[in-house]
Order: structure tokens, then C-alpha cells, then sequence
């Protein structure tokens, strides 16, 4: 992807670079790279404006620049003022625009529609995820049919399954979407563009205490099912790398039983997050080493609730 001629000298060199809009493209960021990136998709907090001034701002660690100061010469005390009003005023318009757009989802009644209109079909889709019509109804789970989407390629419609995440309080933060048809096989999840990925609650209950620990909103569906009597919360992280914020939300619970996936477990995902937990917030994270997904164990391996709590409760505690 080509950026217009000033934009492409100073930023044509980074990664992920997309349109997003007429002047707009986003790209990861040349300070702050793409760490902390969370889920599959490709990073955007990099924006780049293309219209008659072009200008780069990072909505991740606030970089900001002029293009013209990138490419030419240092710029002059009167730029730099300049850059420090136009990184605070993307900064807060950054934040406004987060604000309204939670704000617009949550009095939003689409999502709602998603799941009070889902017809058998809908449902047995959900079912061959391995998840009954009972927590399809508990975790207000839907289907939006022929649903707009971004790639690489331009826009593409699919029919979708729908996640509702809410906040302890029963608001609505973030909707995600399992792509029927993605582009590619592992670019299947999609959160409602824009809005940072929180943790997937499954219950109205405070964060806090004996917690179960999984990977994605649909093991933490199925394995509360299955648990939720056994722990104090049953949370899913929103991805492998979750974001700090995310991570943070976790600091009132302790232990934290962690039913990472075995990849995550191999690759040293898992432990990434235990360290964290445990240098912060000086919480005790013990990582199962299991040899299927949660969910699979329950869905496709018969396992039981006693088992899985006694195979959790010898999982090793990090240190
Ligand atoms: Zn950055």
C-alpha cells in the first residue's frame, strides 16, 4: 500500500499500513511498534491523516509528528507548539470519540436484535461451537447475517456469531464477532473496531478472589458452565497478548488458576501473563498444563467438574 507523496516519505516504511478512511490510514506505530497488541487482527493505533496538512499521531503512546518535519528539516519552536496542541486535541478526541462510541453500542438495541432474532439456524450454529441454546440465552450470544467487515482487501461481508462483553455492572463494553466466512483461516475474530478488548466476564460478579483463567470468550462460556460453582469468576482474556489495562483488571484475584491453551502454555504466552500478574500485583498465578483446550476437554474428552477442579489444583504455581 502506497501512502500520498509527503505521507509516504515520512511513513511509507511501516508495517500493516491500511486505509481506513478518504485521508485516513492506519499502520503500527514507529515509537511503539506494535507491543501490546492484542487479538488477531493487524495493529491500527498508528493513524495517519493524509488531508492538507500530513500529520501521524499513535493513540497507544501519543507519538506525533508533521510529516514535513519527518522528512525535512528540524522543526522550529513555533512547530513543535503547534504538534503539542495537535497531539492534545487528537488526544482527547481520541478519548471523546471512545467514550460516544461506547456509549452509542451500549443505548444501541442492534445487538440485542442479534440474539432476540436468532432463528434455528442461528442457534444450531452456536450449538456446533459446543454451546448449548441455554448459554446462548444466558450470555445473550447472536448472529448478525451478511455483516460488514475490513481486510487487507477491502470490504467484505460475512455472517457472523456475537459476543456481548459487559462490565461488572452489566454494561455493555465490546461486542466481538467470529467471522462464519474470514478471509483467512486465522483472522476470524473481530472486535468492535476502535474500542480497547477487555476481559470476557461471565458472570455479574465482582473480579476478584479464586479465579478460573482461559483463553477467549467462548472457553470461558463453556468452562463456566461446567465450573462456575467452583470459583469465585471464570474470566477469558480477550487474546494471547492481552493489553496491561486488561491485565490490571485481574489484580483483585488470588490464586489465579489459568487453563492456558497448550500452545500458549509451549510458546510462553502463559507465562508472559503469569509474570506480570505476579510482579504488579504480586498475585499468584498457577498455570495448568493441559493437554487439550479447555473447552475441548469439556465438549470432545468427557471431562468432568471434580476432574478438571483436581487437575487444576495441581497446576504449578509460576515463580
Ligand atoms: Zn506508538
Amino acid at each position: 500500500m502506497t501512502l500520498p507523496p509527503m505521507a509516504q516519505q515520512a511513513w511509507g516504511h511501516l508495517p500493516h499500513i491500511r486505509q481506513v478512511g478518504r485521508y485516513e490510514y492506519c499502520s503500527a506505530c514507529p515509537q511503539c511498534g506494535e507491543s501490546e497488541h492484542v487479538g488477531p487482527g493487524k495493529p491500527d493505533r498508528f493513524r495517519i491523516f493524509t488531508d492538507n496538512s500530513p500529520r501521524a499521531w499513535c493513540r497507544r503512546c501519543g507519538y506525533f509528528a508533521f510529516a514535513d518535519a519527518v522528512v525535512g528539516t528540524p522543526p522550529s519552536a513555533q512547530k513543535i507548539a503547534e504538534m503539542e496542541r495537535e497531539r492534545a486535541r487528537l488526544s482527547e478526541a481520541e478519548a471523546r470519540r471512545i467514550q460516544q462510541r461506547i456509549l452509542k453500542l451500549q443505548s444501541e438495541a442492534y445487538w440485542r436484535g442479534w440474539h432476540d432474532a436468532m432463528d434455528e439456524r442461528h442457534r444450531a450454529a452456536w450449538r456446533d461451537e459446543g454451546i448449548p441454546d441455554s448459554l446462548q440465552d444466558m450470555h445473550e450470544l447472536g448472529y448478525a447475517e451478511n455483516k460488514e467487515f475490513w481486510s487487507d482487501s477491502g470490504e467484505f461481508k460475512t455472517d457472523a456469531l456475537t459476543i456481548p462483553y459487559f462490565t461488572n455492572g452489566r454494561q455493555l463494553a465490546n461486542v466481538q464477532y467470529k467471522l462464519r466466512t474470514p478471509p483467512r483461516p486465522g483472522d476470524k475474530y473481530r472486535f468492535t473496531s476502535g474500542l480497547p478488548a477487555p476481559l470476557y466476564l461471565t458472570d455479574d460478579v465482582p473480579v476478584a478472589g479464586k479465579c478460573l483463567l482461559v483463553e477467549g470468550a467462548k472457553k470461558a462460556i463453556i468452562t463456566h458452565g461446567h465450573m462456575f460453582d467452583r470459583y469465585d469468576c471464570v474470566v477469558g482474556l480477550p487474546g494471547k497478548h492481552p493489553s496491561r489495562a486488561c491485565l490490571d483488571s485481574l489484580k483483585d484475584c488470588n490464586p489465579i488458576f489459568y487453563a492456558a491453551d497448550p500452545d500458549a502454555v509451549q510458546h510462553g504466552e502463559a507465562a508472559g501473563v503469569a509474570e506480570y500478574m505476579t510482579r504488579e500485583h504480586n498475585v499468584e498465578v498457577r498455570i495448568a498444563h493441559l493437554v487439550a483446550k479447555p473447552d475441548d476437554l469439556f465438549t470432545q474428552h468427557k471431562m468432568t467438574a471434580p476432574r478438571f477442579e483436581r487437575l487444576m489444583s495441581t497446576a504449578r504455581r509460576w515463580s
